[in-house]
């Protein structure tokens, strides 16, 4: 009879699962060919041919255009970079509130705080971790003027409902889709379903070129104004002729031609590597399904997941163990199992204490802001029940995992529920 490697048995994984790997010969080719041209980057930051950067730049831009079929492609140095200039460029201010997600990665929340807006967490749905169209309504006050709609882990958020709620209220709707690349909802891609769309092309994302990240978007406006805040606005206004100003102080948020030429073949690539996710995530659940206590990742109908983890929920009063320690048993079997995703980000000490700029607590403290927010633990109680209790993720999705290697991650939790009676 086997035994827990938790308690010093053999695990079922004696090395570690493959690492994820999406760069090949195709890469280092365009790579070579930008180092051979020997320009590296080239926008200038003046209202110039070259306000809108250089060969590899337009070409990525326009592919992804033609990809994910959006009238503007803009990219940017991070998703991060692309968040910040997608709220700039909705021409939001202090005073107004930007509902967010609490339940994703810092950066998709911090951009409302860039501009001075106050960030209003609304609560997420318990099945597909993304922000639930009810909250965000029970969220609306007259100050709100937009939402950031997060596509967390890769399942496309509620769209229709909420750009049915954000017409009726006027909002401006930013979709974080840095998780997502890839996924559709009703056959269009994540990214692609509201005001602008956000993707990342970070190292640990589906595709990426290193750092980077582009915003999509079919408005004319919008897309002029990403590419402003993305190329010093400030010095280039005037020359081109831009009357309205507002939120037009620029950053240097650029991509280099290195790695647009990294991400233009990387693009190539995004179907084949989604396939193989959806093909892994789909055996793990047909194997899963049927273990007490645990739910695979739910995918609505007309829904492609990007599943860039693999989210579980765990439900330790049928099994009699906590989630802790069953994750720790799974992950001695060399299946690392994560524990709750981020913490809710209202309970981060930035909003805890609510210290943004300066010392005296703007934009909080913003005698202009006519609202009030809470950010007491228990505002979001599904959210704190998915991070503190239910949820558990895997990387047990991505193309370099084999047959053999998904056998493996089913054989543990089997391992695992096998024992389960000795783990109290
Ligand atoms: C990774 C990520 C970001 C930030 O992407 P960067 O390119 O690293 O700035 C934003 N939102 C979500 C949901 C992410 O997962």
């Amino acid at each position: 009879m086997s035994k827990l490697a938790l308690f010093g048995g053999s695990p079922v994984r004696g090395r570690p699962l493959p690492k994820y790997r999406t760069i090949g010969e195709e890469e280092k080719r365009a790579v070579m060919a930008v180092l051979d041209d020997g320009v590296l980057s080239q926008f200038l930051g003046t209202w110039s041919p070259d306000f809108y950067g250089g060969p590899r730049v337009q070409t990525l831009e326009r592919a992804w255009e033609a990809y994910f079929d959006v009238s503007h492609a803009v990219s940017l140095n991070s998703a991060t970079s692309g968040l910040n200039a997608a709220v700039g460029a909705a021409g939001v201010g202090p005073g107004d509130e930007v509902i967010v997600s609490p339940y994703t990665m810092a950066a998709s929340a911090t951009a409302a705080l860039v501009y001075g807006c106050i960030p209003v967490f609304a609560d997420i749905d318990p099945d597909t971790f993304c922000l639930s169209p009810k909250s965000i309504r029970e969220c609306i006050t007259p100050q709100t003027r937009a939402i950031i709609v997060v596509d967390i882990f890769g399942h496309p958020a509620e769209m229709n409902e909420i750009m049915q709620i954000a017409r009726e209220h006027d909002l401006i709707v930013i979709e974080d889709s840095a998780q997502a690349p890839g996924a559709t909802y009703h056959a269009k891609y994540a990214g692609t379903l509201a005001d602008m769309g956000v993707f990342s092309l970070n190292y640990h994302k589906t595709i990426h070129c290193g750092e980077g990240g582009i915003v999509v978007t079919n408005d004319d406006d919008l897309a002029e104004r990403l590419r402003l805040i993305r190329n010093h606005a400030e010095v280039v206004v005037k020359n081109k002729g831009v009357t309205n100003l507002v939120n037009m102080v620029g950053f240097n948020y650029r991509m280099t031609e290195i790695e647009a030429a990294i991400a233009s073949e990387q693009l190539k690539k995004l179907e084949g590597l989604l396939a193989s996710r959806v093909a892994a995530a789909d055996f793990l659940t047909r194997q899963l399904s049927g273990l007490p206590g645990i739910t695979p990742p739910l995918v609505r109908p007309s829904v492609r997941h990007g599943y860039y983890f693999y989210a579980i929920k765990y439900d330790a009063a049928q099994t009699g163990v906590s989630r802790e320690r069953f994750a720790a048993a799974l992950s001695a079997e060399g299946l690392p199992l994560g524990l709750g995703y981020v913490k809710p980000i209202y309970l981060e000490p930035l909003y805890q204490e609510r210290i943004a700029y300066g010392k005296d607590g703007f934009p909080f403290t913003y005698p202009g802001y006519r609202g009030k927010v809470s950010y007491e633990k228990g505002i979001c109680p599904v959210t704190e029940r998915m991070h503190f209790q239910e949820l558990l993720y895997g990387d047990f999705c991505h193309a370099n995992l084999e047959q053999g290697d998904l056998e493996d991650v089913v054989r543990g939790f089997r391992k695992v529920y096998e024992h389960i009676s000795e783990l109290n």
